[in-house]
């Protein structure tokens, strides 16, 4: 059990657990269907639902939380970085990134985490590249979700960091926002061809080859050399594109999925103080996206 869990425990309240998730729109999120499969094989009394709160109704949303004493929720698109301020604490995980996806209610004190980063190295770890450290690696794509990933991998010191993007300018923000931290640039797309030579791993942040629109790829795979690890975000499709092509090449390929799963796992573990059944969470997703892939 995590130190965080142990805390949490301590705090854990008798009766249901109520968990959710806020978000707008909310209807297409998966977690209530992997964290309902998490509390049945936990044996855990509660609920995770969907909870559809618009950014005018987001102050009153969170204080909710309280009133009806839900344990704690995750927080998506749009509300991860407007809801920091209705917190009572942030984790530094949460300051490091700028922005939340998980909440957790001490008695009525809300602390704000953000697992995003943690969860997407965690399974990179794990499914495809057992060391980081002095490894070179390319981002694409600058937005809210590179830059939880970058604050993650800077902690694994690799040798470097160039986050390229559409928006030239955001990518070099989101790099001189890193300063200090490590070997992190930012420039735009058209370094890629010259760069990507030198590169350990690539990773796609964008939502370029995300259902429907999934015969996109974010950059041209004729780059790409044998033996590269290629990551993608996204995990609808569980297998976009760019890493079927990554495949032909002879690279390592690492969906979104692993990253979906433990950004999960580590906020069940902060709610319940128990240690979150990753492979079932992963299997839902899987069957529930090889019945209705666009779902
Ligand atoms: P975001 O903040 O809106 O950022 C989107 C990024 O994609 C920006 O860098 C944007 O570039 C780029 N982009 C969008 N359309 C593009 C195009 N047609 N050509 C080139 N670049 C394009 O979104 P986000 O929250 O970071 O999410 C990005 C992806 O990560 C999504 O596919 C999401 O599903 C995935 N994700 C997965 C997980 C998981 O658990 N596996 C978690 C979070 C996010 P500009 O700056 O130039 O607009």
């Amino acid at each position: 059990m995590t130190d965080i869990g142990r805390n949490v425990q301590d705090n854990l309240l008798p009766g249901e657990l109520l968990l959710g998730v806020m978000g707008d729109p909310i209807a297409q999120s998966k977690s209530p269907l992997m964290h309902g499969a998490a509390l049945q094989a936990l044996g855990l009394s509660g609920a995770y639902v969907p909870l559809h709160i618009t950014p005018d109704k987001l102050g009153e949303a969170v204080q909710a939380i309280r009133t009806l004493g839900f344990r704690g929720v995750n927080v998506t698109i749009p509300h991860k970085v407007a809801v920091m301020e209705y917190l009572d604490r942030l984790d530094a995980s949460a300051v490091d990134v700028g922005a939340v996806n998980t909440i957790v209610n001490d008695k009525g004190i809300l602390t704000g985490f953000n697992t995003d980063g943690i969860g997407y190295v965690r399974s990179l770890k794990a499914e495809a590249a057992p060391e980081l450290s002095g490894t070179r690696i390319l981002v694409i794509g600058a937005g809210g979700a590179a830059r939880g990933i970058v604050s993650a991998l800077l902690k694994e010191q690799p040798a470097s960091v160039l986050i390229v993007n559409r928006n030239q300018d955001r990518a070099q923000q989101l790099a001189d926002s890193f300063a200090g931290r490590g070997a992190v640039a930012g420039t735009g797309m058209d370094a890629v061809p010259s760069v990507i030579g030198g590169m350990d791993i690539v990773i796609n942040t964008t939502s370029v080859g995300m259902y429907p629109h999934m015969e996109d790829m974010p950059i041209d795979p004729a780059w790409l050399h044998e033996g590269m690890i290629v990551s993608d975000l996204i995990y609808n499709p569980l297998h976009t594109r760019l890493l079927t092509e990554s495949l032909k090449r002879g690279c390592r390929i690492h969906g979104g999925l692993g990253m979906f799963v433990y950004q999960g796992a580590y906020a069940l573990e902060y709610w319940t103080g128990m240690e979150a059944p990753a492979d079932i969470m992963r299997q839902t997703i899987v069957d529930c996206l090889g019945v209705t892939p666009g779902k």
